[in-house]
């Protein structure tokens, strides 16, 4: 009996990924026992912190880094860090920014269910550009003007999210908001792997840039990292940590602070003390960090291969089809896609998904391609008896055992 059971709970199996609606990444054994270890001392957060943001200096090539509480919570202290600077009265006020700029411009397609995050902190997005691919209306995207001719006195930072595919390049945006002094937020969550991304999109230009801690990095599913110039990373670390410290003991660590930019004691609790990270998480970020960074997880991927490969040999003469998509660059792990045959099965994709997430055990294969009749599974988490139960109940399903 494992906690779930004793809970009452039954665990699935987690054909998804690392998605924090099924609890992230799997993390390694080496970061678990530094998050046991983390958790038989203390030491000051703000300390603590100070160490992590060296850390991630280094592996960013950047000034300076926080380990926040997830890449949702770097966009929201990043945007604090943005619309405050080092303005106790501002940070006092957030999440109501009125009266001083707080306006982020952000292409229209770019723009997600995780912009909330930076809405949260108090920002106002104003979208420019259209996608004209999307309708069939043309062939162009949003366009570098767009940004400038959108800059305005309330306008305080660019909000840019970033994929292989974002346009326009994130180097043009840059070069457009620092001619008006705009610092430029990137939301990089899910661009891990590669791992080069870790220096090459902060290299970009980008003042802050937010990844996940829990996706691909394998930290703590609750942590992320926001890492950049040092000017924007010290308030958002000052929005971020406890402030319940006496005025005259209160030493912040010169990694991130310089204390004259506090005369008279520190600010209050910040717009980020709801995104607190425990001890545990910060040293569990670092270990895994340091792990992925130094391509400690690439030795998995033959292991993630053959397994898929075993449930494609499990669903031969199923009225499916199997294709595992490789991605060649030796750090991401395959994907299995297994197309239904509808007509001959009688069922949907849809249908089947449904079933095996009622069935037993409960099965969670990714939904991304449903409507194409596909149920996509991601080896993560999977291991030989998971994926030979996972085969098991597809065929079950399918009536074909
Ligand atoms: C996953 C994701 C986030 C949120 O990351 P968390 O670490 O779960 O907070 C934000 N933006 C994008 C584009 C994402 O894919």
């Amino acid at each position: 009996m494992g906690v779930y059971e004793d809970l009452g709970l039954t665990p699935i199996i987690n054909a998804s990924g690392s998605v924090t609606r099924l609890g992230g990444a799997p993390m390694s054994r080496e970061v678990l026992d530094a998050m046991t270890d983390a958790a038989s001392g203390s030491v000051p957060i703000e300390v603590l912190q100070a160490k992590a943001s060296t850390e991630i200096a280094s592996f960013t090539g950047t000034e300076a880094g926080l380990v926040s509480a997830g890449a949702a919570s770097a966009l929201t202290l990043g945007a604090a860090a943005i619309m405050t600077g080092w303005d106790r009265g501002r940070m006092e006020s957030l999440p109501h920014a009125d009266g001083f700029p707080n306006e982020f411009v952000v292409a229209r397609e770019q723009r997600s269910g995780y912009d909330h995050a930076v809405r949260a902190a108090g920002a106002r997005l104003v979208e420019v550009g259209f996608n004209e691919i999307v309708p069939g209306a043309g062939v162009r995207r949003t366009e570098p003007w767009e940004y400038e001719a959108a800059f305005g006195p309330d306008t305080v930072g660019v909000l840019y999210v970033f994929t292989p595919d974002s346009e326009p390049p994130l180097v043009e945006v840059v070069a457009r908001a620092h001619k008006h002094n705009i610092p430029v937020l990137v939301d990089a969550a899910g661009e891990l792997p590669p791992r080069s991304n870790l220096v090459a999109i902060p290299a970009m230009g980008a003042d802050l840039v937010a990844f996940s801690g829990g996706k691909s990095i394998r930290g703590p599913q609750s942590t992320g990292i926001l890492a950049g110039r040092r000017d924007l990373v010290g308030p958002a670390f000052a929005q971020l940590v406890d402030m319940d410290d006496h005025p005259s003991l209160w030493n912040p660590p010169k990694e991130l602070v310089d204390i004259a930019k506090f005369e008279g004691g520190p600010p209050r609790q910040g717009v980020g003390r709801a995104h607190k990270v425990s001890k545990e998480e910060i040293v569990g970020l670092l270990t895994a960090l340091k792990l992925f960074a130094a391509g400690a997880y690439d030795e998995e991927v033959a292991g993630y291969r053959r397994r898929l490969e075993r449930i494609a040999a499990a669903l031969s003469g199923a009225p499916v089809t199997c294709m595992i998509h490789d991605r060649d660059d030796g750090e991401s792990f395959p994907l299995l896609d297994i197309t239904v045959d509808e007509d001959a099965a009688g069922r949907s994709a849809f249908d089947i998904c449904a079933a095996l997430r009622a069935g037993s055990p409960p099965v969670y294969p990714g939904h991304g391609k449903l409507a194409q009749g596909t149920l996509v599974v991601n080896p993560l988490h999977l291991d030989d008896a998971s994926a030979d139960a996972l085969a098991r109940r597809v065929r079950e399903e399918l009536g074909t055992i």
